[in-house]
């Protein structure tokens, strides 16, 4: 009998978590067309970019354009990342109505991430909720190095649940935690997500993985077995935080859906639409991405 989901949600985080720290920039209307033939290809959340300095993260400078550029009249969540109070204001602006606000578990990595420490952080995590909310937008709390920190080794479990309690009292709508450095291992992703599942009941709670250490599908299963049922993932297993050393690599949306398609999981998506995007970016960035089925299934179709 199994215990895993009947379907999952993916978020894809390709154009903004995977594209972010690639020097050689995407053309906006690329981005824009890729984020099209995404929706194409039965995405229904897409994180599209995120309205950060274009001087920290050049990649993404185009926020308000591809924003605006996308095809909003199919029924798609397309959200966007904000760090800080001026990036949410950018992002009020350009129309936004789902946004992925987040602060880092590590101290170290917030500092180096948005130039704050956890305590400014989290004080100005909790005004921009305030200030989404109060432009009804849908939020979406992040907490980011949930699992571990590259600078700071492990992160107690009990600092992310009072993280997450924090997030629930302010209202947030929707829970996310990141493994942005990889480092979770699936007992640690069983341990802390029936903890979290029992304080967000209908919550959605979505994980962000990171296959840096090899372990991020390990790591879903597991996740899933706790009830875990949004995943974040990237196309051609494309990402990598900036501020992150070795950050490479979400997991990727093709061996993802290809995966719980063996295991009859729904997701909805065409694995074939998003295969031929990676291919189509890796031919753009000059390099191969580290996903597997991306190849596999263009070249057996
Ligand atoms: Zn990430």
């Amino acid at each position: 009998m199994s215990t895993f989901p009947h379907s999952i949600i993916i978020e894809e985080q390709g154009l903004r978590d995977g594209l972010q720290s690639e020097k050689i920039l995407i053309p906006t209307e690329k981005k824009i067309e890729f984020a099209n033939r995404l929706v194409e290809a039965g995405l229904r959340r897409i994180q599209l970019t995120a309205f950060v300095h274009p001087k920290f993260v050049p990649q993404m400078s185009d926020a308000e354009e591809v924003f605006a550029g996308v095809d909003k009249t199919k029924n798609v969540i397309f959200s966007a990342l904000v760090l800080n109070m001026k990036g949410l204001e950018r992002a009020i602006k350009a129309g936004a109505t789902h946004l992925s606000i987040s602060i880092s578990a590590s101290d170290t990595h917030s500092r180096k991430n948005t130039n704050m420490s956890l305590l400014e952080a989290l004080k100005e995590f909790k005004d921009m909720v305030r200030e989404a909310k109060k432009a009804q937008i849908t939020v979406r709390g992040g907490i980011q190095c949930a699992f571990g920190c590259r600078y700071e080794g492990k992160i107690a479990k009990g600092h992310v649940l009072d993280l997450a309690r924090q997030h629930i009292d302010l209202g947030v709508d929707e829970l996310a935690l990141a493994d942005s450095t990889g480092m979770g291992n699936p007992l640690a992703m069983k341990e802390m997500m029936t903890n979290i599942l029992a304080m967000t009941k209908d919550m959605p709670v979505i994980l962000h993985l990171h296959d840096t250490e090899g372990k991020g599908l390990a790591n879903m299963l597991a996740a899933m077995e706790t009830g875990v049922s949004y995943f974040d993932t990237a196309f051609g297993g494309l990402g990598g935080c900036p501020f992150i050393k070795g950050a490479t690599g979400n997991i990727s949306t093709e061996d993802t859906t290809y995966m719980l398609s063996q295991m009859n999981i729904q997701t909805g998506i065409d694995i074939v639409k998003i295969a031929q995007i990676s291919r189509e970016l890796e031919g753009l960035l000059g390099k191969q991405l580290s996903g597997k089925m991306h190849h596999i299934i263009l070249e057996n179709s």
